[in-house]
């Protein structure tokens, strides 16, 4: 064998396994067929945070007269703000290659395809392995009546590239993490968006109070979102994309032209042209391999971590999974056992949470308790020109442990931290609201939800 382990792909799920591995004394190879980072380095997760800033920057610029301070006209060099972007992804996937390096780990090109169960060719040479981890990950979902070109008809990677000028009138087709946060880029950069949603609120799976406090944020900055609407289709005339809007419920249809769409409905698992079937590895319908908590697949030595495994699509995820797949070939006790897998969108205000939602744990029974605390009612939010948003708490009225945390709030993310840990660490209510929290910060908003759970938050009536 030439590998005590080869990982196929070097996405966070790729690259998180295969250094662990090689920590834990494991001869390793990497199989890539693109850049290293994948999907969340490349085109993902880095790239939009990158523009995501830089909108924001505008937006609170504009604001800055609130407390006196006028700026000039603006000036927005794009090509600029494009090369700064692509600088960060240049710098953080030229740093996984020196982990490599570093590592020991080596590095393949070329796309890679099973020919048994312990052989992978790998561009023109084949590689053996004692265990294989598949991370090969996803790529967009399409939508038939729009077939994506990058020009007037976009995906997520093709809507990194902020174009000179910028659109002027932009619809979103999805209003999921990816859809809203280019929105708000977009918005942000002077572009008029609309977004559509087919489900009856955007962020489909986040708790509906957080899903509608988010939705009030962002039409307030002036993006245009409406639930319960599908695209049919388009025309391209002389003056734009004329496209079909179709209500939902009453099927009442509309045309309304734009000058870019935005696909952004969702994502599908890379398993096809793996060679997969000759190995006997099991995949659902929907192309998700599957695989058990210590992340085999239904070959035992073939892993599989990420997004091709399912559900959430997101990268501490798939970096999580790729530390327990390594661990679990190195021969440790280790296994996915999660509380809650924390979930953000990084508009501003960010919705972040993790844990159940308000719904969720009605439906498992739970005799639900809930406290909240508004960020109109925090210091230090007021001190940042920034209220819109809250902290919403979900616990158990019997046993007073906590269930969910659900936050609207400029830098979110940074706050679920906590939430997070008090989850894994199967924290009550009490707990987190014995806990001082530095005072102002935007995380006492947690410290008074939890008090507020109780009906004892100081800062707002508990009612
Ligand atoms: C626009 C956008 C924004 C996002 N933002 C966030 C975010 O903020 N936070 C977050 O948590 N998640 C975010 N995500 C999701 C995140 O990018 C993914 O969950 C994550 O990248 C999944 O990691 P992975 O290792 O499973 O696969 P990927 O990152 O998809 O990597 C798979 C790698 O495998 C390679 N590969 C595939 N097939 C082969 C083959 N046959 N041979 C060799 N190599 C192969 C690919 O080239 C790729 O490099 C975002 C996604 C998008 C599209």
């Amino acid at each position: 064998m030439d590998y005590d382990l080869l990982v196929i792909g070097a996405g966070p799920g790729g690259y998180h396994a295969a250094i662990r591995a090689a920590q834990l004394g494991l001869k390793t190879a990497v199989a890539e067929m693109g850049n290293v980072g994948g999907v969340c380095l490349n085109i993902g997760c880095i790239p939009t945070k990158a523009l995501l800033h830089a909108g924001e920057e505008i937006r609170s610029s504009k604001h800055a007269s609130d407390f006196g301070l006028t700026f000039g006209e603006m000036r927005l060099d794009i090509a600029k703000l494009n090369g700064w972007k692509d600088g960060i992804v240049k710098k953080l996937t030229g740093g996984v290659s020196t982990l490599f390096k570093a590592n020991k780990i080596t590095h393949l090109v070329g796309r890679a395809r099973f020919v048994d169960a312990h052989t992978v060719q790998v561009g023109d040479q084949k590689v053996t392995a004692k265990n294989i981890i598949i991370a090969t990950g996803s790529e967009p979902a399409a939508l038939p009546a729009f077939p994506v070109d990058q020009q007037a008809i976009v995906d997520s990677t093709g809507a990194l590239v902020v174009p000179d000028p910028v659109p002027g009138r932009m619809l979103a087709i999805g209003a999921g993490a990816i859809g809203l946060e280019f929105a708000q880029v977009y918005n942000n950069l002077g572009t008029r968006v609309k977004v559509i949603e087919f489900a009856p609120q955007i962020v489909p799976a986040a708790d509906a109070d957080a899903s509608k406090e988010l939705a009030k944020s962002l039409k307030k900055q002036g993006i245009e979102i409406e639930v319960a609407t599908k695209a049919n289709g388009f025309e391209r005339k002389s003056d734009g994309l004329h496209v079909e809007l179709e209500d939902v419920k009453t099927g009442q249809k509309r045309i309304e032209v734009f000058d870019r769409v935005l696909v952004a409905v969702g994502r599908r698992p890379r398993s096809a042209d793996l060679g997969l079937e000759a190995v006997g590895v099991k995949v659902s319908e929907r192309g998700f391999i599957g695989v058990n908590k210590q992340m085999q697949t239904s070959v035992p030595h073939i892993y599989a971590i990420g997004d091709v495994v399912g559900n959430p699509m997101l990268a501490h995820k798939a970096m999580k999974e790729g530390l327990v797949a390594a661990e679990v070939i190195a021969g440790k006790k280790s296994e996915m056992d999660v509380v809650g897998i924390p979930s953000v969108v990084y508009t501003t205000p960010e919705l972040a949470s993790v844990g159940l939602t308000e719904a969720e744990a009605k439906e498992r029974g739970f005799k639900v308790k809930i406290g909240n605390f508004p960020l109109s009612a925090s210091g230090r939010a007021m001190t940042l020109g920034d209220t819109d948003g809250f902290v919403k708490m979900v616990a158990d009225a019997d046993s007073d442990l906590l269930l969910g945390v659900h936050i609207v709030a400029p830098h979110g993310s940074d706050l679920l931290g906590e939430a997070g840990l008090a989850l894994e660490m199967a924290a009550t209510v009490t707990d987190v609201a014995l806990t001082i929290h530095a005072h102002p910060t935007l995380a006492e908003s947690i410290l008074e939800a939890a008090e507020n759970v109780h009906k004892q938050a100081i800062h707002i009536l508990n009612r």
